[in-house]
C-alpha cells in the first residue's frame, strides 16, 4: 500500500505552559485532550463510576465531575481512586470542598477564585494546599455567570469582559505565586468565544480549555463546537477541549474526537469516504454507507473505508483508500489497499467490506 505521509500541523501551536493533569499533560507540546463531565449524582459512586468506564471506552482523557455537595465531597476519594482517567472537582463557591477534592486525589479542580476571595485568606490556603499536592486549578469564566462588576462595566458578556475576569481571577492565584493554571471563556456565541479565546492567548500563556458554553442540542451544538474550536485550533490556540451538547456525554467525547482528528490533530481512526451520491448513483449509497459504518463501529484502527455509488469518482477514492467499494450495474468493485481483489452483487457488498477491513486489521484471527 501507499505509505502513510503525515499531514504538515494545521497551525504552529500557541506556546502555553505545560501542566500534568493526573499523568495528562495539558498545554506545551502535550497532545489536545478531550473531556467531559459526569451528569450522574457524584455521590452515587457506582452511577459515576459506570459512566467515567463509558466515557473512557469512547476515548474521553480527562473526566469533571460536579460537586455541589458535602456527599458529593464525600465520594470523590472513591471515585479519584477508582476512575481510569484523571477526575477534576467542579466547584463553584465552596472553599472547603476545594480542599476536599485536592486531598481526595482529584487531578485538577475547577474553581474561580473570585467566588471564593470574600472567604477573607482562603484563596492563599488553596493556592498552598494545590501547590503541596501538585494540583492544577481551571478558571472557568462563563458568560452566564460573568462577575457582576464586569457585567456593569462592559453591559454583556463581552469578549473584553470574559478575558479581563479571566485574568483577574489568575492574578488572584498568581499573587500567590500560583500558576498550575488552565483557563476557559466560554459563552454560547462561538463568534464571541473565538474572539475572546484569541485575546486570551494574546494575554497570558497559561493553557487554555476551549468550549462553546450551552451549545445547544447535538446537531447545533456540534456544528457550533466544530466551528469554534476549528477556528482556534487551526490558529494554535486551544490545549484541551470540550463539547457541551443537550446529551448523553459519550456523544461529546464521540464529537470532541471527531473534531481533532478532521483538524489532523489527532490520529485519525477509521474513516468512512463516502460520497453524497447523485443521479448517477446506481447503487444506495446512504444505505451502504450507514450499514458500512455500522458494522465497523467499535473498529480500533487506522482505517480509511471509502464507500462509492459510481464509477465516476468510485474507483480512484476507493483505490486511495484502505479499503473501498465502487459500484455499478448491480455490482460493486471490492478494493483493498489500491487493488481490486474481487467483484460481489450489490447484497453481497457490506459483508465483503466488513470481511477484508477485517482481515485488514487483524480481527479475524481470533474470533
Ligand atoms: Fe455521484 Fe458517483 Fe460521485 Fe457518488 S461517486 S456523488 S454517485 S458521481
Amino acid at each position: 500500500g501507499m505509505p502513510v505521509i503525515p499531514p504538515k500541523p494545521i497551525a504552529v501551536r500557541r506556546r502555553s505552559r505545560r501542566l500534568d493533569v493526573g499523568g495528562v499533560g495539558v498545554g506545551g507540546d502535550a497532545p489536545v485532550s478531550v473531556q467531559s463531565m459526569t451528569t450522574t449524582l457524584t455521590s452515587d459512586v457506582n452511577a459515576t463510576l459506570q459512566q467515567i468506564a463509558e466515557l473512557t471506552a469512547a476515548g474521553c482523557q480527562i473526566v469533571r465531575v460536579a460537586v455541589p455537595s458535602q456527599d458529593d465531597a464525600d465520594a470523590l476519594p472513591a471515585i479519584a481512586r477508582k476512575s481510569q482517567i484523571p477526575v477534576i472537582a467542579d466547584i463553584h463557591f465552596q472553599p472547603k470542598y476545594v480542599f476536599a477534592a485536592i486531598e481526595a486525589g482529584c487531578a485538577a479542580v475547577r474553581v474561580n477564585p473570585g467566588n471564593i476571595k470574600k472567604f477573607d485568606d482562603k484563596v492563599r490556603e488553596i493556592a498552598q494546599a494545590a501547590r503541596d499536592h501538585g494540583t492544577p486549578i481551571r478558571i472557568g469564566v462563563n458568560a452566564g455567570s460573568l462577575d457582576p462588576r464586569l457585567l456593569a462595566k462592559y453591559g454583556k458578556a463581552t469578549p473584553e469582559a470574559l478575558v479581563e475576569s479571566a485574568l483577574w481571577e489568575a492574578s488572584l492565584f498568581a499573587e500567590h505565586d500560583f500558576h498550575d493554571i488552565k483557563i476557559s471563556v466560554k459563552h454560547n456565541d462561538p463568534v464571541i468565544m473565538v474572539e475572546a479565546y484569541r485575546q486570551l492567548a494574546e494575554a497570558c500563556d497559561y493553557p487554555l480549555h476551549l468550549g462553546v458554553t450551552e451549545a445547544g442540542p447535538a446537531f447545533q451544538g456540534t456544528i457550533k463546537s466544530a466551528v469554534a474550536f476549528g477556528a482556534l485550533l487551526s490558529q494554535g490556540i486551544g490545549d484541551t477541549i470540550r463539547v457541551s451538547l443537550s446529551a448523553p456525554p459519550v456523544e461529546e467525547i464521540k464529537v470532541g474526537a471527531q473534531i481533532l482528528e478532521s483538524l489532523g490533530l489527532r490520529e485519525r481512526g477509521l474513516e468512512i469516504v463516502s460520497c453524497p451520491s447523485c443521479g448517477r448513483a446506481q447503487v444506495d449509497v446512504y444505505r451502504l454507507a450507514e450499514e458500512v459504518t455500522a458494522g465497523l463501529d467499535g473498529l480500533e484502527a487506522q482505517l480509511r473505508v471509502a464507500v462509492m455509488g459510481c464509477v465516476v469518482n468510485g474507483p480512484g477514492e476507493a483505490r486511495e483508500a484502505d479499503l473501498g467499494v465502487a459500484s455499478g450495474n448491480g455490482k460493486g468493485q471490492i478494493f483493498v489497499k489500491g487493488k481490486v481483489i474481487k467483484t460481489v452483487p450489490e447484497h453481497q457488498i457490506v459483508e465483503t467490506l466488513i470481511e477484508e477491513a477485517l482481515a485488514l486489521v487483524g480481527e479475524n484471527q481470533e474470533s
